[in-house]
């Protein structure tokens, strides 16, 4: 990892360490991360990170400007008082996940896929998530074959997609993640896994060879999809990672959330998506936020997503421009959302 200058910011140590290492050694409390970002304590709140925990990645803080409270990066992660604010609309199961769950840790939304909640960790906590408050203890899915997940997949045939997801499905063990592609692998009409996953961007030595050989155990295809909000997140570091993924044949995709803060200017998501394209990733979402409990500060109106998104339409040829798109509980897709 290097930044701008080509200066390593990684400790030499490091750069061969075990991913489970990197994880054990990320930053767990608030005061460590702001004393290693040269912040003052006060833009921070401890009681927030008590609701739902706190996390960072050594590397993603590394890309954090030192001493800049309003950094991009740092506000992503940053608790602060604001998630303590009941806000009306703002709701605990945003999405509406947990009523379409018709096994545990299995979600059934849209035709032809469904989605499974493999681990409820995460290798940074992003304070706008939108399953900050998901139930995993009770909804992690079971993948040994014939449980209940495993026969519900078998016996509906329309089904031919699989998306990893969780908390983040990467935090899972090769051998597991090797575990669960052999039971879909026993599945005929499973062609497609999809991986989405914040660990590809904030923690890319978990892109080992034994990773490559579990999801490349997969018969069918796989796909990648990175979860990057700011081209501030791309460095060389996590570019070979996805090189390297590039290089194995997998496709890789991009979805962002539209925070308040931190990418609310079309400036910087053409960035992104110009950066994205150099890291061999395609952008493909862009989401307004979900209105989950504690997250309201990052939400933009209807109206300022539309002028934001109308402006980067005019920066981007068509094939650099993500979807700018909704979820909505009870649809049977993304809603788009359209702009004049
Ligand atoms: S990595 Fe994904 S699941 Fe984990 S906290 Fe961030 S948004 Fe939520």
């Amino acid at each position: 990892m290097t930044n701008q200058q080509g200066v390593s910011l990684l400790r030499p140590a490091a750069q061969d360490q075990n991913w489970k290492t990197l994880i054990v050694e990320s930053f767990r409390d608030l005061d460590s991360l702001l004393d290693y970002c040269e912040i003052d304590a006060c833009h921070a709140e401890v009681e927030s990170s008590r609701k739902f925990a706190f996390r960072v990645t050594r590397y993603f803080a590394s890309l954090i400007e030192k001493g800049n409270p309003l950094d991009p990066l740092l506000l992503q992660v940053l608790p602060t008082a604001n998630e303590l604010q009941q806000v009306d609309g703002f709701h605990k199961d945003a999405v509406g996940d947990q009523l379409a769950m018709p096994v545990p840790g299995l979600i059934h939304k849209y035709h032809g896929r469904v989605l499974l909640t493999l681990t409820g960790a995460c290798a940074i906590h992003c304070r706008y998530c939108f399953r900050r408050h998901f139930p995993y203890s009770e909804a992690s899915v079971d993948y040994r074959p014939a449980s209940p997940a495993m026969n519900y997949l078998a016996q509906n045939t329309d089904i031919n997609e699989v998306i990893l997801s969780g908390g983040d499905p990467l935090m899972m063990s090769d051998e597991k993640l090797a575990d669960l592609v052999s039971s879909l692998n026993r599945i005929p009409h499973i062609r497609l896994l999809r991986v989405h996953s914040r660990l590809l961007s904030v923690l890319p030595e978990r892109i080992t060879p034994s990773f490559m050989a579990a999801v490349s155990s997969f018969k069918g295809q796989v796909v990648f999809v990175a979860h990057i909000n700011h081209p501030n997140e791309i460095s060389e570091h996590n570019r070979q990672a996805f090189q390297q993924l590039s290089r194995g044949g997998y496709r890789l995709f991009n979805q962002s959330v539209l925070l308040k803060g931190v990418n609310d200017s079309a400036q910087v998501l053409a960035e992104l998506s110009y950066r994205l394209f150099d890291a061999h990733i395609q952008p493909y979402y862009l989401h307004r936020l979900d209105k989950v409990q504690g997250a309201a500060h990052f939400d933009l109106s209807m109206q300022e997503c539309k002028t934001i998104y109308s402006e980067l339409r005019n920066h981007l040829p068509g094939y650099l421009l993500p979807s700018l798109v909704e979820e909505n509980a009870g649809q049977k897709s993304k809603t788009a959302i359209h702009c004049d």
